[in-house]
């Protein structure tokens, strides 16, 4: 058995897409969604090994929550400093970040981010996770640019001390101009999630290089506002479905040691989402 721990649990897609990937590979494994408070969260870890859980996924509150139950903690795991999959190995909880290696994944299908120039837009969970994997995967700089500069600055100084990357931070002035040698821009923000879809970033999109990778993290809609305007300025747009299914097969290699179909697993997220 594996699921994921989250408040609130039953909006996410994500047992849709794990559940049609063990079938199509005749796992014989569950994935379901549970809703655990913060103060339940021990009981929850208990239940799990318990019950001979291979792992699950820890969704909001938990990512930083969990650490204190575990015996061992990942690479860049530790380096992100919070966890979004446990791997319950002989009765041992090792915690695992995946969503940034689902996202480089999913990148690397389009191009290897080595030596890389990127811009990401945010400073959280996501844009921290996606920073040190791109760091790690040797892109050669990025620049965090984010609302409140105090997170901006505190993520881009982390990056850039643990990490071979050249890393710094850039203030978010109105009408942002991307600077032209980007070779890769990342939306790590809430900014257009549904049902906010009409929202976008505050960023002069004439200064989009055609030819550049623009990618989001927001996979509901996937075809976002900032996706259209990088496309319509002759880039190459990844949209945050792939993340989010590149992270699901990642999980559950680390689960099962088995390569799920990414192909069915894509199918079963846009029903989930209701775009097939
Ligand atoms: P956090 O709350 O940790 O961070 C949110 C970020 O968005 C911060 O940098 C915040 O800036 C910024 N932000 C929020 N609102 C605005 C605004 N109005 N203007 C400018 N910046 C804003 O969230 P996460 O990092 O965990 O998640 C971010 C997104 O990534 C979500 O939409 C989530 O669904 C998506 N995601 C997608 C995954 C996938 O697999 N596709 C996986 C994980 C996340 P500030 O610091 O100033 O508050």
């Amino acid at each position: 058995m594996t699921g994921s721990f989250s408040l609130s649990a039953a909006e996410n897609p994500t047992v849709a897409v794990m559940e049609a990937g063990y079938g199509a590979s005749n796992l014989d494994v569950r994935y379901i969604n549970c809703e655990v408070a913060p103060e339940k969260l021990a009981g929850a870890v208990s239940g799990a090994i318990a019950m001979g859980w291979l792992g699950f996924n820890c969704s909001l509150p938990h990512k930083e929550a969990i650490l204190e139950y575990l015996d061992d903690l990942a690479p860049s795991a530790r380096l992100i400093g919070a966890v979004n999959t446990v791997v319950i190995k002989d009765g041992r909880l090792i915690g695992e970040n995946t969503d940034g290696k689902g996202f480089v994944e999913a990148l690397k299908t389009i191009e290897n981010p080595q030596g890389s120039r990127t811009v990401i837009f945010g400073a959280g969970g996501a844009a921290r996770a996606i920073a040190i994997e791109l760091a790690l995967a040797g892109a050669q700089k990025i620049t965090i640019v984010n609302r409140s500069p105090e997170r901006g600055k505190k993520l881009a100084q982390h990056v850039d001390s643990q990490t071979e990357a050249d890393c710094s931070f850039a203030d978010w002035t109105a009408g942002y101009s991307i600077p032209e040698d980007s070779s890769l821009v990342v939306n790590a923000t809430s900014l257009g999630f549904y049902p906010n879809h009409e929202q976008t970033l505050d960023v002069d999109f004439s200064s989009f290089t055609p030819g550049s990778i623009v990618a989001d993290v927001v996979a509901n809609p996937p075809k976002t506002r900032w996706l259209q305007a990088a496309e319509t300025a002759g880039c190459v747009s990844l949209t945050g479905i792939g993340m989010l299914v590149n992270q699901a097969r990642v999980n559950a290699q680390l689960w099962t040691g088995e390569t799920l179909d990414a192909e069915v697993m894509h199918r079963a997220l846009n029903k989930a989402l209701g775009l097939a």
